[in-house]
């Protein structure tokens, strides 16, 4: 449900792009559940690189800092999934809620 170019600080260059990019994310955090049950670390790692391919062909950029950075997805230490910018120190958002966590 979340369109990750109404995150704060989110521009997508390319929006037509975004109906693919929210499949995506959500197909990965689908998977996140199933890590415990022994889905393969294999398949969720192919799953976050189409979604970060989709975000770079996007052209979706954190404007937080200057110059704008690219944003990739990842799970954090809790298992959760969240956009995080390239900005040192980076910006990160959490997929599910949109809201701004770093
Ligand atoms: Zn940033």
């Amino acid at each position: 449900m979340t369109e990750i170019s109404e995150f704060e600080g989110v521009e997508v260059g390319d929006v037509t792009a975004e109906p693919l990019i929210k499949q995506s994310l959500q197909l990965v955090q689908s998977m996140l559940p199933d890590m415990l049950l022994g889905v393969s670390k294999s398949t969720l790692i192919a799953a976050l690189g189409i979604s970060s391919s989709l975000l770079a062909m996007a052209s979706a950029k954190c404007k937080l800092g200057a110059p704008p950075a690219d944003i990739s997805p990842v799970t954090d230490s809790s298992g959760n999934l969240v956009l995080r910018c390239e900005h040192s120190p980076p910006h990160e958002w959490n997929y599910g809620s949109g809201a701004r966590t770093s």
